[in-house]
């Protein structure tokens, strides 16, 4: 395989030998009225990668005039809005409501009579769908005893000429997609724009790829997004960065940017992917993650801004702003940690003015915080020298502060499976006595493993603490050249 540039990046989602399904009719597409990409499907087969075939889908899109909101529930979102960046203090877009409907009995009727015209069910597609967000025909097949399920209604855009009915994918033929919405309450007179289909595409098995995306056999080929079998926009963006970056590494011949579990979800998705191969489309779940502590949405910048600076990517107006931030949060945790109250009865009166137990003995700032009836606010009044903090500042001493027993426990956790991830396991060792040896599992064929595994989910019975007991066995063993 020959390219011109010194580094690729390959990111086709859907587009690999891409073929859209809209009841009984198929063809070759991207995404509805696009067209595939064969050529490149096939030059990467005859690299001998192991690909396989995966299916997603979509609901019908709505035309907003045509339902009538009035029969249902509206949901708005948060108030106030949380801006996703650390750079932005408040969102002042409009915000526009989502609503809530549900399908029924006939919906499902509407549904069964013809899943004979589905090409699921026909059994024209080959490709596995996702388990997690499956078609409304699957939905009404497989939890058969439900009356009901949900649909949310999203506006696609601000001036929301177009509905995104979210729980009703489906790869019905379009009369069909008609007949089931027009029994759902508000969507009696409903007009589709586009009609919902369900599309199937080839991956490459990320097992063939290294932590930094790059082929393990083609040097400065990268992969990231649906192509190496996620779905979803956020499993996308999240390989694109750590496939850009490595991407740019490599031509400047510095070291891979990898990043760990226990430091974002983007450790654990590309973990994921890697050590356990795919066997239908990956979604990342806050689930999958052994240090969901640590991995906070309020701590993001925290655990990643010095990251983003290491490899430059994080500008001055950022970094300095996350400095002042992340100053003031220590600050104010060391303030509290080292401002202590004395017993007595002046102590006990203002305590008992905020709902909260005498002192047996002299205690921190900290302490009190971290009494569940109080938190940060509530001890304002016992604390004189307290200065004006912003909001986020407030919460994220709060949290450190209240949690400081289980975050230490899970970086402490952390840490050793770090270290023990170093530990290479021989070909051959003896146990010592009473030590069990590491448990096989007959549903995964997975080669002996040849290091601790980084993830409770690398092997389902092997969770690293089962590990751990072998860890001086395997030091040893290492001293010894074995
Ligand atoms: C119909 C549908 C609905 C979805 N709905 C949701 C949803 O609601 N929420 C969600 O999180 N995810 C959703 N997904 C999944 C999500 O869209 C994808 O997982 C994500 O966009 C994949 O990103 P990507 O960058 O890998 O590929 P894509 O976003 O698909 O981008 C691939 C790009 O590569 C280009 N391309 C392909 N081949 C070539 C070639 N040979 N030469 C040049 N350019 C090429 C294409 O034109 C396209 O722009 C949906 C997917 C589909 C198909």
């Amino acid at each position: 395989m020959n390219y011109a540039a010194p580094v690729v990046v390959l990111t086709t989602g859907t587009f690999l030998a891409g073929k859209v399904f809209v009841g009984e009719e198929s063809y070759g597409a991207g995404r509805f009225g696009d067209p595939p990409s064969v050529g490149l499907a096939d030059m990467l087969r005859g690299l001998g990668l192991p690909m396989g075939r995966l299916k997603t889908g979509t609901p019908p899109r709505l035309a907003r005039k045509s339902i009538d909101f009035s029969r249902l529930e509206e949901q708005p979102g948060d108030d106030p809005p949380v801006p996703f960046s650390f750079m932005n203090d408040r969102i002042a877009t409009p915000q526009v409501s989502c609503h809530i409907t549900y399908t029924n009995p006939r919906t499902h009727d509407a549904i069964r009579e013809n899943l004979s015209r589905s090409p699921l069910y026909a059994g024209r597609i080959e490709g596995v769908g996702p388990r997690y967000c499956p078609s409304i025909e699957d939905k009404v097949v497989r939890f058969s005893e439900r009356e009901r399920h949900q649909i949310f209604l999203e506006p696609t855009t601000l001036s929301g000429e177009e509905y995104y009915p979210n729980g009703v994918s489906t790869s019905l033929p379009y009369d069909v997609q008609y007949k089931m919405l027009r029994t759902i309450n508000g969507l009696e007179n409903v007009s589709i724009s586009r009609p919902g289909y369900a599309i199937e595409y080839d991956f490459i098995n990320p097992c063939a790829l290294k932590y930094s995306l790059e082929l393990k056999d083609v040097a400065g080929l990268f992969f990231a997004g649906q192509i190496n079998g996620s779905s979803g926009y956020e499993e996308a963006a999240a390989q694109g960065l750590v496939a850009g970056v490595n991407a740019a590494l490599l031509v400047r011949g510095r070291e891979p940017f990898i990043i760990r579990r226990d430091q974002a979800y983007i450790g654990v998705l590309i973990d994921d992917l890697i050590s356990r191969g795919v066997t239908e489309p990956y979604r990342m779940f806050t689930s999958r993650a052994e240090y969901r502590l640590l991995l906070r949405e309020d701590n993001a910048d925290l655990r990643l801004t010095p990251l983003g600076r290491d490899i430059g990517l994080v500008g001055d107006a950022r970094f300095r702003r996350f400095e002042a931030r992340r100053e003031a949060i220590e600050a104010e945790v060391r303030r509290l940690d080292g401002t202590m109250l004395k017993t007595g009865p002046e102590t006990d009166e203002k305590l008992a003015a905020i709902g909260t137990a005498a002192l047996r003995k002299p205690a921190s700032l900290a302490v009190l915080v971290s009494r569940p009836e109080l938190g940060y606010d509530a001890t304002a009044s016992i604390d004189p020298e307290r200065g004006e903090l912003p909001d986020d500042v407030r919460s994220e001493v709060e949290t450190q502060i209240v949690y400081r027993g289980y975050l230490d426990r899970q970086e402490e956790e952390a840490r050793r499976l770090l270290a023990a991830d170093r530990v290479r396991i021989p070909g051959r060792i003896r146990l010592r006595r009473g030590a069990r040896p590491l448990p096989r599992d007959p549903r995964h064929p997975f080669p002996r493993p040849t290091r601790v595994p980084r993830s409770t989910r690398t092997h389902p019975r092997h969770h690293p603490r089962r590990h751990e007991q072998h860890l001086p066995v395997l030091e040893r063993a290492r001293r010894a050249g074995a």
